[in-house]
């Protein structure tokens, strides 16, 4: 893994992939998403900030976990919230 973006990236060593294709909290309310993404810290899947929720930054604030990984196919990458930290893989 690449390092330098941040100490929460470099702390990733392997990434957690999406188990279901669907935001948890979207489905509970009913509503729809746009992307979806993948908490590191507890792998929960929630929709992005193109999404009319934002559940993965709401899920980061209120939980402190700092880092998602797209869970959008063919989409490689990690971002951590703190630091605006972005790392391709
Ligand atoms: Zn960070
Ligand atoms: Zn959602
Ligand atoms: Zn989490």
């Amino acid at each position: 893994m690449p390092s330098g973006a941040c100490s929460h990236l470099d702390a990733i060593t392997a990434v957690k992939h999406a188990k279901r294709r669907e935001c948890a909290e979207c489905v509970k309310i009913g509503d729809s998403w746009v992307h979806l993404r993948t908490c590191q810290e507890c792998g929960a899947t929630l929709c992005c900030d193109s999404s009319p929720n934002q559940h993965a930054s709401k899920h980061a604030r209120k939980s402190g976990h700092p880092v998602i990984a797209s869970a959008e196919p063919g989409e490689r990458w990690l971002y951590c919230y703190p630091d605006d930290g972005f790392l391709e893989y």
